[in-house]
């Protein structure tokens, strides 16, 4: 089949289809699984109302699902989303727009005690800004997993009156108890074998409030003995009197987690329910219930019960959760850090949320790119967190535009300027915005008497294989050596003629010559060879700004391996704050603009504390590994 519907997660990348993509993904299980199913038209003949529901419900259009496959993403609405999210979300929404499919994006707000409208903008946001929507023929995909309440309630009363639920009443630790382990099989419950009759009073009586919290819970019938424990029995519906985010008080009995998701998916039309390796002892379940609720059924009083879904179900596929050195992605961790002060907020440049990672300048280009890269499978491991820096250098490489800056400013006197040039004057001086990309055009600053340099370009005594400025000097011969020639990039070559120190013998200023005709782009500029080339920002036009080096959070890879106390790696030097000399050019950037500072590494714009006037970079990435053994 080659033809695609006009359907698809919309979204940038949306536009291309993989065929004409020239950078084709590399293809991995979770394709060869949808490829197939499309080969064979597994799903080809289910019918979609244009809204989620039961048989009945889809059935009522008769109208064939337009949507070849659907995925969903289902968060629940309890905190930012983390770059371990960002590759579900890459997973979901990328394979659903490459075969011509929906992705839904659905909150799993079951539970009612954890959940909070807070996080819904958040995660609503972070989907788009990934490049991701759920629109697909004008229709938006966003879907509440509590507006199935319903649902899920007839759910659990087919399953009681087909006898496989029950009501049990044993207490929490007898359950625990007759629950058995690995190596015992369990004890059925005196409650397991009670007529559907009673047990559908029973369960009324429990959503009717009559019962106190824990007194009972629906619990599937399947096998006491069964090897994989969430065969037990597994409880699928509780008592808890919890106001729910959205549903209020209107129900006391909440579904569970297990019962509840593959329901979700069966009244979404979902195909392919992707989620991480933890779900795969849940997958006999799943499987399970699907089959119960899409199986007629003929009851002893002679009633026929349809059923709820109609074939085929949706399946349950596991991949490896993505696995980042020198973070940590759990939410009870990453709310720690916030609400203990170690990092300024959510969004902290530092963290792996997606807020944290955009504001440290990250792009949705270089995740995707990472996360193509960080690759699909069954197996698990640890991805490298240079490879995240590695993705961020090539994005960034072709677009961004450069830019001198002089982080740890010291002043560069040209001592022969006003003699040469003239008194006052300045040389105007250009270079590419980006050397990959002449479109981009040029960009100019002044050369002038008085310039700042990188105090690290500057050294009394030259250590071996200095190509910087250095002051002349005697040698150990007694000769006398003189000062270092270098060039100042696209500028001019200078000599390095002497230094000033302050009173306590810090460097105040260096100070040089300037060779004559040696003006980069000029006839003969290369006459004078020199070893070194340094950046440097004019005195004249520099701008001065705030820069926070930002560098990992963590300076162990595995900082919360085997249960260690992730605090106690917490890198001291995860943030160092500066105040630089740009290039003028940088007038020009607003929040959220990335450059790369020549020598230094790829610099963001904050995009909440920079403004005209007090320009705020943050470091993004250097420009190498640093962190690489
Ligand atoms: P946490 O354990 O950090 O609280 P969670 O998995 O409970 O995260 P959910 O809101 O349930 O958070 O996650 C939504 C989706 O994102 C789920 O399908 C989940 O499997 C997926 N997901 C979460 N973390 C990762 C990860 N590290 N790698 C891949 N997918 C992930
Ligand atoms: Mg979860």
């Amino acid at each position: 089949m080659t033809d695609r519907l006009p359907l698809s997660a919309a979204g940038p990348a949306a536009a291309s289809s993989p065929d004409a993509d020239t950078a084709r993904p590399s293809s991995n299980f979770l394709r060869q699984i949808i490829e197939n199913d499309l080969a064979h038209g597994t799903y080809a003949g289910r019918l979609w109302s244009g809204s989620p529901g039961d048989a009945a419900h889809q059935s009522r259009s008769g109208t064939p699902d337009p949507a070849r496959i659907r995925t969903r993403f289902p968060p629940e609405p309890n905190g930012y989303l983390h770059i371990g999210h960002a590759k579900s979300i890459w997973v979901n929404f990328g394979l659903a727009r490459d075969y011509g499919g929906v992705c839904h994006m659905r909150f799993d707000d079951t539970n009612p005690e954890k959940e909070d409208t807070e996080y819904v903008d958040s995660i609503l946001d972070a989907v788009r800004w990934l490049g991701y929507g759920w629109e697909a023929n004008g229709t938006p995909h966003l879907y509440q997993a509590s507006d199935y309440f319903d649902a899920m309630y007839r759910a659990a009363e087919f399953l009681i009156e087909t006898g496989h639920a029950y009501v049990d009443e044993q207490s929490a630790e007898q359950m625990r108890a007759n629950r058995g382990d690995f190596t015992t099989p369990g004890t059925d419950s005196p409650f397991r074998d009670r007529a559907p009759a009673e047990n559908l009073t029973r369960f009324r009586q429990m959503r009717d409030g009559q019962l106190a919290d824990g007194a009972a819970v629906l619990r599937a019938r399947i096998d006491m003995a069964s090897p994989n424990i969430n065969l037990r029995d597994p409880a699928i519906y509780r008592i808890r009197r919890a106001t729910h985010h959205r549903t209020g008080d209107a129900w006391c009995i909440y579904p569970m987690y297990t019962f509840a998701h593959p329901i979700e998916d069966a009244l979404e039309n979902i195909t392919h329910s992707i989620c991480t390796l933890e779900f795969e002892d849940q997958r006999p379940f799943y499987d399970w219930l699907l089959e119960r609720l899409s199986t007629p059924a003929a009851l002893p009083d002679g009633r026929a019960l349809e059923p709820i879904f109609a074939r085929p179900n949706p399946r349950q596929y596991e991949f490896a959760r993505l696995n980042l050195t020198y973070v940590v992605t759990s939410k009870r961790k990453l709310k720690q850090l916030v609400d203990e002060g170690h990092v300024a907020g959510w969004d902290d440049p530092r963290m792996p949320t997606v807020v944290g990672l955009r504001r440290r300048g990250y792009t949705p280009e270089a995740i995707q790119l990472f996360c193509e890269r960080s690759g699909v499978s069954k197996a698990g491991g640890w991805i490298d967190y240079g490879s995240l820096e590695g993705a961020l250098r090539e994005t960034l490489d072709a677009t961004a535009g450069r830019a001198m800056a002089v982080l740890d400013p010291v002043r560069l006197t040209i001592t022969n300027w006003d003699a040469l040039m003239g008194a006052g004057r300045l040389d105007a001086c250009d270079a590419p915005v980006n050397p990959h990309d002449p479109a981009q055009g040029r960009r100019s600053f002044r050369f002038g008497r008085d310039l700042w340099i990188e105090r690290s370009d500057f050294a009394e005594v030259p250590p071996k294989g200095y190509h910087r400025l250095s002051p002349p000097r005697t040698g150990a011969d007694g000769s006398a050596l003189p000062g270092s020639k270098v060039r100042l990039k696209y500028g001019h070559v200078v000599e390095c003629t002497g230094f000033v120190n302050h009173a306590d013998g810090t460097l105040a200023e260096v100070q040089a010559v300037l060779v004559p005709d040696t003006k980069s782009g000029t006839p003969g500029a290369d006459a004078i060879k020199v070893k070194g080339v340094i950046t440097w920002v004019g005195a004249s036009d520099g701008l001065r700004a705030e820069v926070r080096l930002y560098d990992r959070l963590f300076s162990e890879p595995h900082p919360d391996a085997g249960g260690k106390d992730f605090l106690a790696s917490l890198n001291p030097a995860s943030l160092q704050t500066v105040t630089a000399m740009l290039e003028p050019s940088l007038a020009q950037a607003r929040p959220g603009d990335s450059f790369q500072f020549e020598r230094h590494g790829y610099f963001v714009a904050d995009r909440e504390d920079h403004r005209d006037g007090a320009l705020v970079f943050n470091r993004a990435t250097g420009l190498k590994d640093s962190w690489a053994k």
